[in-house]
């Protein structure tokens, strides 16, 4: 297995990074592996599947000149902050380049405990991993910046949960797995050396227009505030829920990252909510790009020593820019809402946020089903409405705001394009991954079959465009 793995972060950064090893796998077997994003990555998929490259895909044989390691980091969680979170169960593996020269992560999460562990075990279990692995594929599969996962792999150790489980590894690759929380973590170290090393580092990996501006580090703060509203904006109109919208888990490159108690909306409402311990619906889907912000504003705290040299100058500075995202949000909400309804060009902003708003208000009400229920008023701009009205039970309401929509002229082709027939919806992902836990990686495979064409409508696959049935009951998911 012949990867070139470079270690620009733990050279550039060796004060955020600890030199660490993966634990051993006791009997590893290759679950899921993604041919396409290996030949992407320039690996060799067939390779990958030898003792030596599982070795790779667990950090258990690392290639020569690599470094993995263990980051360090920071975070609010849930608004309190903790100065110390860090890679507890994750290594950096290194950079490896794309065919197309990007520099990419390779990052493991599940290879044992770091010193950044605390009282964790440092271990992942199959399910959880497999789910990222189906979530962020399907995310990507829709067109919303995200992680990738390249493989996970059983370890063959068991790990204690609530009962115990299979564990396992997954390879993840990212543009990078800069946070907010990594420059909250050296913002308190108050070494503004490093402040500035990490943020040209974060310039030149991501936004490298930013350092011809004439002042680079809000030139940054500007593209991520920009990359963090497309992103947001991205996950509301899939019906995405992150879950966990801490600090920590807001990358720096707008990548969705960090696949733990996400979750897709079905009826659509701005109140949902799915994590076990999010009892105060501070990362409900309607908050999501609320929280967007306040996560903003902390990373401008961060750079806040490099916007000015007099602290009123540079909150003056970050206020202004952070004022860049809610403009930013609405109009890249804006555009993916008109898509979704099929808007000719010419119509008006106002008629179309109109049409727009009174949907979402009838959609709410009636309990209606997000993804479905967009694709269906695709067959209505054919002619065939009754799918969609089929939905409603204000009738009258929504024939009335039918008639105004038919009459602007909607656009079915390209309605289809925005509206996915398929997500990965809760039930079948739970019902995947827990064949996938007694060992039948059969409803796994067909799964990500199903959320990597997301928008074509397959005969036989009807079972996956379908709500969940009335006895899945409450959705509740868990980190
Ligand atoms: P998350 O909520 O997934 O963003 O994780 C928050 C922090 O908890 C990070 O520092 C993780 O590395 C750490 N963590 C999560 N699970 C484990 C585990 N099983 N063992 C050690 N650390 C963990
Ligand atoms: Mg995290
Ligand atoms: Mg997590």
């Amino acid at each position: 297995m012949t990867a070139q793995l470079s270690n620009r972060f733990a050279t550039e950064l060796p004060e955020l990074a600890v030199a660490w090893q993966a634990e051993q796998t006791p009997d590893p077997k290759v679950l899921v592996l993604n041919d396409l994003l290996a030949a992407e990555l320039g690996l060799d998929a067939a390779s990958l599947r030898t003792a030596d490259g599982v070795g790779l895909l667990t950090g258990t044989s690392v290639p020569p000149n690599a470094t993995p390691v263990a980051q360090a980091y920071a975070g609010h969680q849930f608004g309190g902050y903790s100065p110390r979170l860090g890679d507890g169960r994750a290594l950096l593996m290194g950079e490896l380049t794309d065919r197309e020269g990007r520099l990419l992560d390779l990052h493991l999460k599940g290879s044992g405990r770091t010193p950044f562990s605390r009282g964790g075990d440092g271990f992942a279990a199959v399910g959880p991993m497999l789910r990222e692995y189906v979530i962020s594929e399907a995310m990507h599969a829709l067109g919303v910046p995200t992680t990738r996962s390249l493989a996970v792999v059983a370890t063959g150790r068991d790990v204690r949960r609530e009962t115990m489980l299979p564990g396992a590894v997954l390879a993840r690759v990212a543009s990078s797995h800069l946070r907010v929380g990594t420059f909250q973590y050296v913002a308190s170290t108050r070494d503004l050396e490093l402040l500035r090393r990490l943020t040209d580092h974060a310039i030149e990996r991501h936004h490298p227009g930013a350092a011809r501006a004439e002042n680079p580090y809000r030139a940054l703060f500007e593209a991520v505030v920009e990359a963090q509203a497309d992103l947001v904006a991205r996950w509301m109109l899939v019906g995405f829920v992150h879950g966990v919208m801490n600090t920590d888990n807001v990358t720096i490159s707008g990548e969705t990252i960090d696949y733990g108690p996400c979750a897709f909306i079905e009826a659509y409402d701005p109140g949902a909510v799915y994590s076990s311990i999010d009892v105060e619906g501070r990362y409900a889907y309607g908050n999501q790009a609320a929280i967007a912000q306040w996560n903003l504003a902390r990373f401008a705290e961060s750079l806040l020593p490099l916007f000015a040299d007099d602290q009123d100058t540079g909150v003056e500075l970050a206020m202004e820019s952070l004022g860049t995202f809610a403009p930013r949000y609405a109009t890249t909400y804006a555009a993916g809402l008109r898509a979704k309804l099929g808007l000719p060009e010419g119509l008006e902003d106002a008629v179309a946020a109109e049409l727009g708003e009174e949907l979402l208000a009838l959609l709410h009400s009636n309990h209606v089903d997000w993804t479905s229920g967009f694709r269906a008023l695709g067959s209505a701009a054919r002619g065939d409405a009754e799918p969609f009205r089929g939905l409603f039970i204000e009738l009258a309401a929504i024939d009335e705001w039918l008639s105004r929509w038919q009459a602007v002229g909607p656009d079915p082709a390209a309605m289809d394009r925005a509206n996915p027939v398929h997500i990965p919806r809760n039930h079948l992902v739970e019902e995947a991954l827990e064949a996938a836990t007694t060992g039948d990686l059969g409803p796994v495979q067909q799964l990500l079959q199903v959320v990597q064409r997301p928008f074509e409508e397959r005969p036989g696959l009807e079972r996956y465009a379908a709500p969940a049935p009335e006895d899945f009951g409450r959705y509740v998911t868990y980190c």
